[in-house]
């Protein structure tokens, strides 16, 4: 027999799945609708339903235990709290889980299993201290700090995309002002491009933007191309990353920050001026020490490989 770990990423609109052998190769890999307005239990039902299939016709294979990465998941109770835009209140997932399967099953937030997966598989191999970023609709931060995810006391620690970079800055769903994730994210991107707009009313490239909408390539191209004002928006964003970063590095001095997601996929047009303001506003000691550097798992593949990952001695 084969041992393999079930790896699962929920996600407010999809929930990727997949088993996962000793290697870190993903042997079987399916992506379902979350549904999250609908009973937690039938996400779970549909689930089971297509690894049982797979798991009939491989009989050779036999699952030894889950993890689970999701939004607001609660490392230390199993319970996933009240997550953003779904109607589900508190779950028990790990009980439930447990009840189906019968084997091990752990669960961590999705920013933590994401830093898990890039020490198990991924460019945090050799690293003991180290904080990986997925820049999506917000921002979410996953720490490693002396080789062990930093779970702070109720399983809370590491959000610094609630790091507030300026007491009057923009307004955040937490209740701070300014929070690093108001600036750089999908959200904080958009703020920043309308505010560009009202700024500079005649520019051409801002005006082609749909602030309701931005895609993140579209301005990637336009950086590309030599746009001024596209480039600006990285400059503005990565400024107060930048910033945000060289806080969190007084407090925690990691190796490295580790990019994931769907806007870091700009790549180094943000890295770049990232960099550059990171240094800056560095203490003199820390200076040269730290990287930024992006993901060195497959896209699509990280959410699984990290979420497989809090199993251990597999
Ligand atoms: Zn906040």
């Amino acid at each position: 027999m084969k041992n393999l770990v079930l790896g699962i990423d929920i996600g407010g609109t999809n929930t990727v799945f997949g088993l996962v052998d000793k290697s870190g190769h993903i042997v079987y890999k399916e992506e379902i609708s979350t549904f999250g307005q609908e009973p937690v239990i039938n996400l779970l039902n549909r689930l089971k339903e297509k690894i049982d299939v797979f798991l009939k016709i491989n009989s050779d294979l036999d699952l030894i235990g889950i993890g689970v990465g999701a939004p607001n998941g609660n490392y230390y109770t199993g319970v996933i709290q009240d997550p953003p835009n779904m109607s589900w209140g508190d779950v028990n997932i790990v009980s439930m889980l447990t009840e189906k399967f019968a084997c091990h099953v752990k669960l961590t937030n999705d920013a933590n299993a994401a830093a898990l997966g890039e020490k198990k598989y991924g460019r945090a191999k050799n690293m003991n201290d180290f904080v990986t970023i997925t820049l999506g609709t917000g921002l979410g931060s996953g720490i490693f700090t002396g080789g062990v995810v930093l779970y702070g006391h109720d399983s809370t620690a590491g959000e610094l995309g609630h790091l507030s970079i300026d007491q009057n800055g923009r307004d955040c769903n937490c209740g701070l002002k300014g929070c690093l994730e108001m600036y750089v994210s999908a959200n904080g991107i958009k703020q920043t491009v309308l505010n560009f707009q009202n700024k500079y009313p005649d520019d051409l490239f801002l005006s082609s933007l749909d602030p309701n909408y931005i895609d993140g390539k579209l301005i990637d191209m336009a950086v590309d191309s030599g746009t001024e004002s596209a480039k600006r928006i990285y400059e503005y964003t990565g400024e107060k990353l930048g910033f945000g970063l060289a806080q969190a590095a007084s407090i925690l001095c990691p190796e490295a920050y580790i990019f994931y997601g769907g806007f870091s996929q700009a790549g180094e047009r943000l890295l770049r001026p990232t960099r550059i303001a990171f240094e800056k506003y560095l203490m003199h000691n820390l200076r040269g020490n730290i990287e930024i550097i992006q993901s060195g798992l497959p896209q699509g593949q990280a959410g699984i490989l990290g979420a497989a990952s809090i199993i251990d001695n597999f």
